[in-house]
């Protein structure tokens, strides 16, 4: 069959569904392509949805948030835990894969499902698949909850991981070369992350490396440089991901990729091939669902010459959804001081937090990092409850070039969590006029 669109995307992930609403918005006539049965991409079927679902369950299932407050912790059979785990991640995913749906339909875009790679012309040819459903996947291909597990990666997805299965019990192990978790975070945050899992019960080999990993015998075994050796009952690679560039066809289409096959494009996701635009986790960091939408949505704007959204927000937030959360926007102590800016820093605690008091989650922090002359701010680092949704005040903060007098001027509602950026711009304050160590 031959049918002719004003553009074609191929994947129905975030970046693709956006691309392609945007497009449609503005009335082009747009197709999507997707090799999986449904749409929403990995974010939606494999990755970021199921895993904060599994967080989200196991937070609810092991009364874990409130386990010291109320002097209450909940077993749980494993098979029943499981078994919920695994019926509510599905039940999410549904409703997540009907409203990716329900945006192409609303924007009548057409969705095909095949597999598809880069044809002459530009066009794009797409094998059908033979319709066969593959399995749905259980949560990272468990059939029961282990005993044990090595976690290798120190990032977000280990992070996630290795703390969600701390909470349901299992005795985990996180292992990484760096000497400390989530290197591209402030080192303040880490910390306190680090100090929150060891309290969890999981065990940290950071900075120790990883020599083999090996099946003995039936039996797992994992050496450290050490040579330490641990026997858990699964290991879970978190060290990396790629882009999948492979069979589309880039090289024919005159598509450049960069040593690590990921598309070379330039700040309008425009690639080295006339016509053709990338987004997303194909080409390269910061591969988040958030920003890959946002890739989308400025590349297919500039695709139509369409005068709307033409930039990328040069200031995206990053947020870790392990327990605890921990998120930030801007730039770290470090980073401030490296690029030779004399700077401050503010610290709120959630232990001084009426909310948090209630709440029975004293373990947090709001690190506010700013210029010592002007007092504006140019980082917010945070680690707690809800980490992940009080990181956009700062991002609007920053965005709107602030200094940290504004969470001073500000009333915040109280008892709540957002609170705490008020005491951490007075801890900044303070240490201003030298009245903190
Ligand atoms: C465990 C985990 C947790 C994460 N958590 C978060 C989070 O909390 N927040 C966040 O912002 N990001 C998170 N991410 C990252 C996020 O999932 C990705 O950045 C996002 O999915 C990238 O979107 P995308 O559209 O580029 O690609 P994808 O979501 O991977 O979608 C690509 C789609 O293209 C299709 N496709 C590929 N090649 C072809 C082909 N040749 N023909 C047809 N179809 C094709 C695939 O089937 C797929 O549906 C997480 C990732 C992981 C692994």
């Amino acid at each position: 069959m031959n049918d002719s669109f004003d553009m074609i995307v191929i994947g129905a992930g975030p970046a693709g569904e956006k691309a392609a609403a945007q497009a449609a918005f503005y009335g082009k006539r747009v197709a999507v392509v997707d090799r999986a049965a449904s749409p929403g991409g990995s974010a939606v079927q494999s990755a970021g949805v199921p895993t904060k679902t599994l967080r989200e369950t196991a937070l609810y299932l092991t009364g874990f948030r409130r386990r010291d407050t109320y002097g209450l912790s909940l077993q749980l059979l494993p098979s029943l835990a499981l078994e919920r785990l695994l019926a509510r991640t599905a039940e999410v995913i549904a409703t997540r894969t009907a409203s990716v749906q329900a945006n192409l339909d609303r924007n009548r875009v057409q969705l095909l499902r095949g597999q598809a790679r880069l044809g002459p012309g530009p066009s794009v040819i797409v094998r059908s698949e033979d319709g066969s459903e593959r399995d749905p996947e259980s949560i990272i291909g468990l059939d029961r909850i282990p005993r044990s597990m090595v976690v290798v990666g120190g990032g977000p997805v280990g992070c996630e991981y290795a703390s969600v299965f701390t909470a349901l019990g299992v005795e985990v192990t996180l292992l990484d070369l760096a000497d400390r978790l989530l290197p591209f975070m402030d080192t303040e945050i880490s910390d306190v992350l680090a100090r929150a899992f060891v309290g969890m019960g999981m065990r940290l080999a950071l900075g120790s490396g990883v020599g083999t990993v090996a099946r003995v015998g039936g039996q797992l075994r994992v050496t450290l440089a050490s040579g330490e050796r641990l026997h858990p009952e699964k290991v879970l690679f978190a060290a990396g991901r790629a882009g999948s560039t492979e069979g589309l066809g880039l090289p024919e289409a005159g598509v450049k990729t960069d040593a690590r096959g990921r598309i070379v494009v330039d700040e309008t996701y425009r690639t080295t091939a006339e016509g053709i635009y990338a987004a997303g986790d194909v080409i390269g960091p910061p591969a988040l669902a958030s920003v890959s939408m946002e890739q989308g949505r400025v590349a297919a704007t500039h695709a139509f010459g369409i005068a709307f959204k033409q930039t990328l927000d040069p200031l995206p937030p990053y947020g870790i959804y392990s327990i605890p959360e921990a998120a930030m926007v801007g730039m770290t102590e470090q980073a401030a001081r490296a690029a030779g800016i004399d700077c401050e820093v503010g610290r709120g605690w959630f232990e001084h937090s009426p909310r948090a008091q209630i709440a029975g989650a004293t373990e947090g922090l709001v690190k506010l990092v700013f210029r010592r002359d002007d007092r504006r701010l140019l980082g917010v680092h945070i680690v707690g409850e809800i980490a992940g949704e009080l990181i956009h005040q700062g991002q609007g903060a920053i965005g709107a070039g602030e200094p940290i007098d504004t969470f001073i001027d500000r009333t915040f509602n109280l008892p709540t969590f957002s609170e705490t950026y008020k005491y951490a711009a007075y801890d900044g304050l303070q240490r201003l006029e030298g009245k903190q160590p």
